[in-house]
């Protein structure tokens, strides 16, 4: 038990965040998540997933992670670097050099072990990283643990990338410009095709998180696919915890650098991997990404109904391109009232608020996957109609 006033310390601050509104309320699935699921009792339309190719729940994973198990047990019994990994290994990160059309690859226990190991791998004192204002919290702590410098341009901004670059030009080593692919929170894509050529020109390395651009952009190759920029691009991120509905981060490069990377990033040699049965699974989804393009099409079709339905309902979906559409609603307290009401009408969407956004920009941030069929859709867009009629929203 800890110290009475220890106990008392945190127990005040707790008490500070529910004030705030700043407490996550976790919501217990009794079931697998996917386009519905199913909480106390009551089946729910998924709009809070990044599950966008509905794999999450997929035979064919479930299957191969079950093989898996029978064959190399369960738990992975230490460090991939000191105990070794299954076999399959090898076979994963040749199917993640494969999808991201690089010569190598290295898989680590999820995303966010990617950026914070990576990044100060890669970078170091005497080198600067060029940052977009809106980059994921994983790349800003990864930026944290290296020991490079850094300066962040405006949201997807060329000319104001451009004129940080002007600025740190022959300063310093080598400059990293990091960049989403795809903006988790707004749906928007990085203009890759100016950053690589702004990376040409001023000698700078690319590195692009594209946790949400894999599975849905560039034939589900990704956002450089997108823009057909994959030679242009240095460190190719990604997760397998978004379209391909599992878990564990992928960086892909050459070879000598995801080796260098390999016994440079802390996260993979101090933190223990996911299981065999992971493994396997991941490498189906990936199989089943690069070859099953229907579910690509039908995302993009979901896509394209719920933007519109919002939008015609009088939505502020801001600068969504992607199957991430936002309703942006700039007010803590609307926002949640908004959330509540779809919540209690079947619709699973959760408050958007500060320090996760901006403050003036509370949203609900909507996710549709492949596996939605209209009735859910529509089932969804009449409740934001009710709610957002009686809140005075619409
Ligand atoms: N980068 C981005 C852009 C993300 O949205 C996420 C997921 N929250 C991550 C990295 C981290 O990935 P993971 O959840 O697999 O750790």
């Amino acid at each position: 038990m800890a110290r009475g006033w220890v106990r008392d310390y945190y127990a005040a601050k707790l008490k500070e965040l529910v004030e705030r509104g700043e407490i996550w309320e976790i919501r217990r699935l009794m079931g697998p998540t996917g386009p519905r699921a199913v909480v106390e009792g009551r089946e729910f339309i998924m709009l809070s997933t990044n599950n966008y190719l509905n794999l999450a729940n997929d035979p064919r994973l479930k299957r191969a992670a079950i093989e898996a198990i029978e064959k190399y047990g369960w738990g992975p019994g230490a460090v991939w670097a000191i105990a070794g990994y299954p076999e399959l290994m090898a076979e994963l990160e040749r199917k993640v050099a494969e999808f991201k059309r690089t010569e190598a690859a290295l898989v680590f226990p999820t995303g966010y072990a990617t950026n914070v190991g990576s990044i100060p791998a890669i970078v170091d004192q005497g080198d600067i990283i060029v940052s977009d204002e809106l980059n994921h919290g994983s790349i800003i702590d990864g930026i944290r643990l290296s020991r490079a410098e850094k300066i962040i341009y405006k949201h997807c901004d060329l000319a104001d990338l451009e004129d940080k670059l002007r600025q740190v030009h022959k300063k310093y080593n080598k400059i990293l410009i990091i960049t989403d692919g795809v903006f988790s929170m707004d749906g928007d894509i990085a203009p890759l095709d100016g950053i690589t050529k702004l990376a040409d020109e001023f000698n700078a390395m690319v590195y692009v998180d594209d946790a949400h651009g894999e599975g849905v952009l560039g034939e589900g190759r990704g956002s450089p696919a997108h823009y057909g920029v994959e030679d242009k691009v240095d460190f190719h991120m990604g997760t397998f915890s978004k379209a391909l509905g599992s878990t564990g981060g992928m960086i892909g490069s050459d070879r000598d650098i995801i080796e260098y990377i390999r016994n440079r990033a802390r996260s993979w040699l101090l933190s223990t991997g996911f299981p065999p049965a992971v493994v396997a699974a991941n490498i189906k989804a990936l199989e089943i990404v690069m070859t099953e393009k229907e579910r690509i099409r039908k995302l993009w079709e979901n896509r394209e109904y719920f933007k519109k339905g919002l939008d015609e309902l009088g939505f502020n979906t801001g600068k969504s391109q992607t199957p991430i559409i936002p309703a942006i609603i700039g007010d803590t307290k609307k926002t949640r009232e908004l959330a509540k009401m779809l919540y209690d009408m079947g619709i699973f969407v959760v408050p958007i608020v500060y320090p996760m956004v901006a403050r003036g920009t509370e949203r609900i941030r909507n996710e549709v996957s492949a596996g939605h069929t209209k009735e859910d859709l529509d089932r969804a867009l009449s409740a934001y109609e009710k709610a957002g009629r009686s809140l005075g929203i619409i």
